[in-house]
């Protein structure tokens, strides 16, 4: 019996590097599931492989600071030199339709989406070491040497807002964080405090 019809916002964040889009890509990759993946908004420019309304909306700063000014973002954040948001349309329209929205933006942006919607389930993502950090990110040669320490000079920082999330699941391998990513997203939907209103009025009915 489901007791909220409402879906959840799930925030996945945590430091460059830790492995969010690839845990992402696993948790999608899942059977039975309803999670649609907000796309961003970036003023980055596009990587090889990477495609216009999939992996991100690529745009001018111009176009990005417009969207901004006129309220179509969520929440937004510099990052090493780019901007990247959450664009606000179809959000909430997916969440009223039972899906679970699947936000996977930087720590900045994670602490302004508690702050509007502090409904949301916040996961951090954390590497099991930093040194897997900084050899991930050279592993995954996007950046060059100095935007690596860059990457790990922030993420150094970024550590230290983990007490700001409901949970933390360290990515020791892929499918296993996906996996606890998962149970977490079904158990936060038994809480008590999503489903005790519409549980009282069901017993009633019976
Ligand atoms: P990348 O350039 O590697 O694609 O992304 C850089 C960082 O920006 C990553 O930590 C990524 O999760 C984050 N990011 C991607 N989209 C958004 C967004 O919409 N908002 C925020 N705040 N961060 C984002």
């Amino acid at each position: 019996m489901k007791l909220n019809n409402r879906g959840l916002l799930v925030v996945i964040s945590g430091p460059s590097g830790v492995g969010k889009g690839t845990v992402r890509r696993a948790l999608f990759s899942m059977p039975n599931h309803n999670l649609v993946y907000s796309v961003s908004m970036t003023t980055r420019e596009k990587r090889a492989g990477e495609v216009e309304g999939k992996d991100y909306y690529f745009v001018s700063k111009e176009e990005f600071i417009h969207a901004e000014n006129s309220g179509k973002l969520l929440e937004s954040a510099e990052f090493v030199g780019n901007y990247y948001g959450t664009p606000l349309d179809k959000l909430n329209e997916n969440l009223d339709k039972g899906n679970e929205v699947v936000l996977e933006i930087e720590v900045e942006g994670a602490a302004q989406v508690k702050e509007k919607m502090p409904d949301c389930v916040m996961i951090f993502i954390a590497p099991p070491s930093k040194k897997a950090l900084y050899d991930r990110l050279k592993r995954r040669g996007t950046e060059n040497e100095s935007e690596v320490l860059a990457r790990v000079a922030k993420a150094n920082r970024e550590f230290r807002s983990a007490y700001l999330y409901d949970y933390i699941v360290v990515n020791d391998e892929v499918n296993n964080a996906a996996d606890r990513i998962m149970a977490i997203i079904r158990a936060e939907h038994a809480k008590t405090s999503r489903t005790l209103d519409k549980y009282l009025e069901l017993i009633d009915e019976k």
